[in-house]
């Protein structure tokens, strides 16, 4: 017996280790405990209107018989969370910190006009050491489990304003995704299904920053857009930022991406460019891109850098990233900005570090 927790709470814990979670159960396991599909689809109904998302089962809920209920109550568990804080930015981006199971993570409500998009985190920390992320700083904790990554879109997705329903997730949280692949495919996996939450496979993404073995797995068995974290034009620059370069250099990466399309997955590659003055902002990085994703059909997004205490990169001025965007463009590659969002609140790529509220 624990004596340092309430009851309810050890118990509570002691369940979400030894069962299945609630948030990453396939319709037809719910289906299967329940005994009816109809009550599987009343289930996640009520899951995806609670507000707020429960932190435990209740005794009841409507549209389930009492003893279903019972054997779920049994079986499944919903993820042990808790919300630690909610910053909201001028712009109406939300950052969410929360605690999993004593891990500390980060999400992010974008709001935007038809679509929102909900930004969630893959582990607790990174497993990667890129040297202008924030979140390399805190190093990593722990990999999340698939549960604890739809609970994020949960929490998100109960608070979105209904003008701007959370329609889009990105994995580009917290956390390199290819680094807990499993976890992240079965998250996409119960994301994706009818009746709820029905997110479109055309409107989840995964961001990688290059590692090529789950770069392929994920070509081959996952589902979603890519995203791959390019930030550079030659490998001995992006090794300087980016290690692990060292072992999936530019060209391999690429080439796996080439290789999808060959294939006709009707996959989106989207290649994210960190724009830092004086490092990868030159006209001639502008021109070696368009000749790096010759043949590829990409979109670049450019990031320009968003500081944080204690990293000395800086974003290059308005009119250097304007001109970058006009060389990438004229070469023939779709090439937009990516405007900062919540960069006060510390919500924009790069800045979670698990700063409290
Ligand atoms: N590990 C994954 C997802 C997390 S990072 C990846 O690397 O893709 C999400 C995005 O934020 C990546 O494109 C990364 O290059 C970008 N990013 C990281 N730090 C940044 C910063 N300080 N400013 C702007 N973008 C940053």
């Amino acid at each position: 017996m624990d004596h340092d927790y309430p009851r309810s709470r050890a118990s509570q814990a002691r369940q979400a280790m030894t069962t299945l979670s609630l948030t990453d159960l396939p319709l037809a396991a719910l289906g299967e405990i329940l005994g009816s599909r109809t009550r599987a689809h009343a289930v996640r109904r009520w899951l995806y209107s609670c507000i707020p998302v429960p932190t435990y089962l209740p005794d009841r809920i409507d549209g389930v018989a009492a003893a279903g209920w019972e054997r779920l109550r049994a079986a499944t568990a919903l993820p042990q969370w808790r919300l630690l804080g909610r910053q909201l930015a001028v712009d109406g981006t939300v950052k969410y910190s929360m605690d999993v199971a004593g891990a500390t993570i980060e999400t992010v409500f974008i709001p935007a006009a038809a679509r929102s998009t909900v930004c969630v985190s893959s582990q607790s920390g990174c497993s990667r050491s890129c040297g202008f992320c924030a979140t390399a700083t805190v190093g990593f904790h722990r990999q999340l489990k698939a549960g604890e990554m739809v609970l994020q879109y949960l929490v998100a997705q109960s608070e979105a304003p209904a003008h701007v329903p959370a329609r889009n997730v990105v994995f580009m949280g917290m956390g390199e995704p290819m680094d807990n692949l499993d976890e992240v495919m079965s998250a996409v996996d119960r994301l994706l299904e009818p009746p709820l939450p029905r997110v479109g496979a055309g409107h989840i993404t995964v961001s990688t920053a290059g590692v090529l073995p789950g770069i392929k797995r994920f070509l081959r068995e996952g589902r979603g857009h890519l995203a791959l974290s390019l930030n550079a034009t030659t490998d001995a620059a992006r090794e300087a930022l980016m290690p692990h370069n060292r072992n999936w250099p530019i060209g391999d990466l690429l080439e796996a991406l080439r290789e999808d399309q060959r294939r006709g997955s009707g996959r989106y590659y989207f290649v994210e460019y960190v724009l830092w003055e004086g490092v990868n902002d030159s006209e001639a990085d502008a021109r070696r891109l368009v000749t790096l994703l010759d043949g590829l059909d990409a979109h670049v997004n450019l990031i320009p850098h968003n500081p944080f205490e204690g990293n000395p990169l800086r974003p290059p001025p308005p009119s250097v990233v304007s001109r970058f965007q006009a060389v990438v463009h004229s070469g023939g590659v779709r090439c937009l900005i990516r405007q900062p969002r919540g960069q006060e609140i510390a919500a924009a790529c790069g800045q979670l570090a698990l700063r409290r509220a």
